[in-house]
């Protein structure tokens, strides 16, 4: 019983967290680097946790994993600049089933290069798409984008790129998050945190094994607007498992 009214008392923490985000400076270099972020603020406490992401993906423990089940639709309405990512907003209606719990999918953002590493590979880019279950649980999905064609879904989102941070463009028609998946939804799977502060914990993460590919002027146009690196190195893994 201690240990849930502690567990309550860490998520409310996090929910203020989150609305204070805007007063706490936090970034990807320097003293408001991923090196610096827990002691920034009590807020950003949980990213010196020990179940934090993103991780090397290696050390696979066998798991009867089920299939993934998705039922998304045209929902992508708006594409935002928020000075950490490039960030797509999606209408309420689409969501992921996991473990027989529907998680609603919220937006979707990018990370270049990735976060996540798979056996110790980097990917140029990384796609989280970001979902919620009824009582705010949220679990992660997680597409690498390997260098290679030009990734027509992605071209059709670059083109609405919102080049300045705080920029908001509406997309119309709106966008279809699946056009972004790879066709095979083989997955890896651990539990995590928000890569970003206040890096809450508990949070389900879902890796997908099959990279989609983007090509290397679709990188660059990514890289020029975000103008950083906006990955968090990746994080010990300390007690955890990853399942496949
Ligand atoms: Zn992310």
């Amino acid at each position: 019983m201690k240990k849930n009214l502690f567990g309550a008392a860490m998520l409310l923490a996090s929910f203020s967290a989150f609305a204070a985000e805007h007063h706490a400076h936090w970034g990807y270099n320097g003293e408001t680097g991923p090196e610096n972020w827990a002691k920034l603020t009590p807020e950003f406490g949980a990213c010196a946790g020990k179940n934090q992401t993103p991780v090397n993906l290696t050390g696979f423990i066998k798991a009867d994993l089920k299939p993934l089940k998705f039922n998304y639709k045209t929902g992508g309405s708006q594409i935002l600049n928020n000075g950490h990512t490039v960030q797509v907003v999606y209408d309420a209606g689409s969501n992921v089933v996991i473990d027989g719990v529907e998680y609603g999918l919220k937006q979707f953002h990018f990370h270049a290069p990735s976060e996540n590493l798979i056996q110790g590979e980097s990917y140029p880019l990384e796609g989280h798409f970001v979902h919620a279950d009824k009582d705010g649980n949220l679990a992660v999905v997680t597409v690498m984008f390997k260098e290679g064609h030009e990734n027509t879904a992605l071209k059709n989102l670059w083109a609405h790129m919102p080049a300045k941070e705080g920029d908001k463009i509406a997309l119309s028609p709106a966008f279809n998050a699946q056009t972004l998946f790879p066709n095979n939804h083989a997955y890896y799977r651990f539990s995590g945190s928000l890569t970003t502060p206040p890096c809450t914990e508990g949070v389900r993460w879902i890796v997908l094994k099959k990279p989609a590919f983007v090509s290397k002027a679709q990188i660059d146009a990514f890289k020029k607007v975000m103008g950083q690196d906006n990955n968090r190195p990746v994080q010990a893994i300390n007690a955890r498992e990853i399942l496949e």
